[in-house]
């Protein structure tokens, strides 16, 4: 069960299988990315927003691993886009940490309807993170496909990842055709939609033809499309479950009959990029 490593277009590289820990209470956060670690995750997928920041960084710590070993990303959280409070919540982020350095640090909504629509001057103060060495990519979480393409004509760095809610029920099928074609990885967040894919028919069937549970088959079906996941749980067996997804392969008329569950929009989980402020 080896974990791919995903190849960014800065250079860098990602583990495709992380750990996600939203909705995590800081008081378990310690002990779920401890145990995530001790199973073989090397990838932790925060964020300001979620509050469990300074836990991620003492799991990392208390685990022995080298920093090195471990790639952490973060996001500016939606009160702090303008170039000077993003640069005050960045700094924040690092202390919280207790890192000097963060691996990715995204901007996680781009609130086109708020700060008068500038997102770009939100970007080009991530990419002095990125110029200074304290982010070693910078990525973008929720945007469509019109944020990429003001970002694209309007910023020097292209985003090395877009973080947007894909699973099969929502496949998000424009942002991630985007993505492919210009050479902008994309990560799937919930990526069994909080869980509520888990007793879809269609996917109890094949899990059970496989052998498999259903969480198994819909991380890989993810993975094999080349997209990144970080699904999050709290409980060790889920947890260790979530991460032996290499050790199978769904064919081409499985990995169609999951893609064909998409709802389009009516599958979106959680809130609409172009209106949530
Ligand atoms: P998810 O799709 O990972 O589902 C998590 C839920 O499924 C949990 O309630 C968990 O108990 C359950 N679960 C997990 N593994 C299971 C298993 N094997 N069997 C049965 N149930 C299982 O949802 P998520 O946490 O929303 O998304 C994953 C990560 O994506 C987050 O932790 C976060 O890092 C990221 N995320 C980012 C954004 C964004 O706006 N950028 C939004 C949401 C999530």
């Amino acid at each position: 069960n080896t974990i791919p490593d995903i190849a960014l277009n800065d250079g860098n590289t990602i583990p495709q299988l992380g750990f996600g820990v939203y909705q995590i209470e800081p008081k378990d956060t310690v002990e779920a990315v401890g145990k995530a670690l001790e199973i073989g995750y090397r990838h932790i997928d925060t964020a300001e927003m979620y509050g469990n920041e300074a836990e991620v960084g003492e799991a990392i710590r208390r685990s022995g691993l080298d920093r090195r070993e471990v790639f952490v990303t973060s996001k500016l959280n939606n009160g702090f886009h303008r170039p000077d409070d993003a640069r005050r919540a960045f700094d924040s982020t690092l202390a919280a940490l207790r890192m000097d350095h963060i691996d990715l640090f995204l901007i996680h909504w781009p609130l086109p309807t708020r700060y008068d629509g500038d997102f770009v001057s939100t970007w080009r103060t991530l990419e002095e993170f990125r110029r200074d060495g304290r982010a070693r990519s910078i990525g973008v979480s929720n945007f469509q496909v019109a944020h990429l393409e003001r970002l694209a004509a309007e910023a020097e760095v292209v985003p090395a990842v877009n973080q947007i809610e894909v699973h099969p029920y929502f496949g998000n099928a424009d942002v991630r055709a985007y993505g492919r074609a210009h050479g902008i990885p994309t990560e799937a967040w919930s990526p069994i939609a909080q869980g509520k894919v888990l007793d879809d028919p269609t996917l109890v069937d094949i899990a059970e033809e496989l052998g498999r549970t259903v969480a198994q088959v819909v991380l890989r079906w993810h993975v094999q499309r080349g997209d990144i996941v970080f699904p999050k749980s709290t409980t060790p067996k889920r947890i260790e479950e979530n991460f032996h997804i290499f050790v199978f392969d769904l064919d081409d008329a499985t990995m169609e009959r999951i893609t064909g569950l998409d709802r389009g929009e009516a599958g979106r989980q959680g809130p609409d990029p172009d209106t949530f402020d």
